[in-house]
Formats: C-alpha cells, structure tokens, sequence
C-alpha cells in the first residue's frame, strides 16, 4: 500500500451545479437521481466515493461519506440548493458510507436515518468501529477520519422504515449489516453488486469481499436483488447502469470466476497467493480490464482493494462459510 501524504486540515468544498454535476459525472437516468461525488483528499481516491441524491416528494440521499469529506457533500448539497433531507439511507456502516453522519445530521437535523438495527449501536458509539477500522486500513482509514456520535432519536431500524416506495432489502456479504434500497425505479447496491466504474467506454467491475468473507451469503443477496424487477442500478463506488438484471448477472458469474481462479493459484501453493491471484485476475478477467487504462494513483488503490477481496476468497476457500451463524458486525474490513 502506498504511503499516502499528510492531509489538509479541512478539504476544499466542492463548488458544483447541476448541470455541471450531471455533465461531469455523465449520470442520472432522470431528472430526480443523481451521483454526487465525495471527492477525498487520498491519493487515487477520485471519482470513488459517492453518494445517491433522490429529490422529489422527499429528499432522499443514500450514504454520506466519510467524515474528512462530511463538509463538502454539505456544501455541494448547499450549491444546489438542497435545504431538505428527508431519509438518509445507509447501505452500511463503514466509515467510507456513514463516518461523515454526525456532522451531515447537524447541518440537515430534520433527517431521519435508515440503518441495519444491529449496526445502529456502532454509530451511536463509534470508537470500536473506528479502531476496527484503523486496524483494517491504517492510512486509509486516518484519511477517512474518525466518526463521531450520532444520537438515536436520529434512527429508524431497517425494519421499521416502512416509507412510501422504498423497499429495504437485506444484503449482507460486503458487510454483515449491509442494506440494498430500491426507490422509484432505482435499485440502490451499496457494494453489494461491486464496485463499477466506466473509463473512457471501458467497463470495471470489482468484487468488494474483504475478510470475512462468506461466498454463499454474499451470492445469495445478488440472487435476491437479481430478483427484483429490471431497473437503474446504483453503486456507492461509483456509477450506474441501466440494467439491474443484466449487470448483476454479469456480476453473479464474475464472483464464481473468481473462486475457479484463486482456488486454482491457491492448489499452487501459499508463496506470494494474494499477488500471485491478483496477477491472475488482472490478466484473465476481462471485468477488470479496465485497469490498465487508469492512472498510477488509482491503480494502486485498485490494487490494494483487490487484494483485500482476494484475502476474503483465500480464506473462504480455506474456512468455507461454516461459522457464518455468528460473526461480528465489525468482522469485515472496511471499505
Ligand atoms: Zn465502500
């Protein structure tokens, strides 16, 4: 992992409209849905992390970002002139997706957040999420900077977010409490489909399955989400497609790509296993290919978080999903 440098005390806001936004990101499939990027002072850490905004009868924006950043989603909410947030809906609670949700809720205090029941506490009193995380990311994690508590009047448990035409739909595999949201006509992922990006007409598409990582369970949640009807597809990190069914099915089959190749290095044996399968993949799955084309920066972070996915299937591959019953909600890494 590379050394990143220090960081600036607060990040610039992003000064950004519309119009702007739209052209820049080249997204949104109507007027209602868009991408804002939360744009993070690592290296290699642009056009990664964003969040859904859904205006309309109520605001709805999904995921917030990190806390480093909280102050420029605000500001670009402000920009456009967003003075309502109605839903915050959390897709998980890793610092990448809910760290900024202290001070997003001090600006927008009118804005009620949906969450995993089970991962509420960890936000009510974040310090073991965040050593967790630390622990898991070291200098990704300081980038992202430290959560600070969020008070519980501010929480609907997941499963009593009964909100006209949202559907709350458990996905646990990225993450243990992970959410998948559909709304009007947009399914939103989180990471439970990858993480997608398109550069320059050229398709990337990466499973995120950090340790511990459960392969049935993680396939079982694309398998309900691809049971949905055909819609707009959202991911946290960091695009859209058209068509749910056929990027998730795309997907589905690029997650069992990749039990068949890193259990094939894995028979090999354990001498450099995690950048032995990360070569391998990079060179035979073509759902990466997309790699070469991007620049040195985010290369590298490709490459961290590939290996972190790797990690999760060397030991699946290993340990199989049998202790699944009962695994910690902080058990995984972080994105
Ligand atoms: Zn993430």
């Amino acid at each position: 992992m590379p050394r990143f440098p220090p960081l600036p005390a607060s990040p610039q806001p992003q000064r950004l409209k519309w119009g702007s936004i739209k052209e820049e990101v080249g997204l949104s499939r109507d007027d209602n849905c868009t991408l804002l990027e939360i744009d993070q002072q690592l290296p290699g850490f642009h056009r990664f992390i964003g969040s859904w905004l859904y205006t309309g009868d109520i605001n709805l924006i999904v995921d917030v970002g990190p806390a480093n950043s909280a102050q420029s989603l605000i500001h670009t909410l402000i920009d456009l002139d967003i003075d309502r947030i109605d839903y915050v809906l959390l897709t998980h609670i890793h610092l990448d997706h809910a760290g900024g949700l202290s001070q997003f809720l001090e600006h927008f205090p009118m804005a009620r957040v949906v969450c995993y029941d089970r991962g509420i506490k960890h936000l009510l009193e974040p310090s073991s999420l965040w050593e967790g995380s630390r622990k898991a990311l070291g200098e990704i994690a300081e980038g992202y900077g430290p959560p600070e508590p969020v008070k519980g009047e501010f929480f609907v448990p997941h499963t009593e977010a009964h909100i006209d035409g949202l559907q709350v739909i458990e996905t646990p595999g990225h993450a243990i409490h992970h959410l998948s949201f559909t709304y009007r006509g947009n399914l939103f992922v989180g990471e439970a489909g990858g993480n997608y990006y398109s550069l320059k007409d050229t398709d990337y598409l990466r499973p995120a399955t950090p340790p511990r990582f459960f392969m049935e369970v993680f396939v079982n949640s694309v398998d309900k989400l691809l049971a949905l009807e055909d819609q707009h597809i959202c991911y946290a990190h960091f695009g859209d497609a058209t068509s749910s069914k056929q990027m998730l099915r795309r997907f589905r089959t690029q997650v069992l790509r990749w039990k068949d190749l890193i259990r094939g290095e894995v028979t090999v044996g354990s001498d450099a296993i995690v950048e032995r399968c990360v070569q391998r993949l990079l060179e035979k799955d073509l759902d990466l290919k997309a790699f070469s084309l991007m620049d040195t920066d985010t290369q590298a972070r490709e490459k961290y978080f590939l290996s972190n996915s790797v990690k999760g299937y060397i030991g699946f591959l290993q340990k199989g999903n049998a202790i699944f019953t009962s695994p910690s909600i902080l058990g995984s890494s972080t994105h």
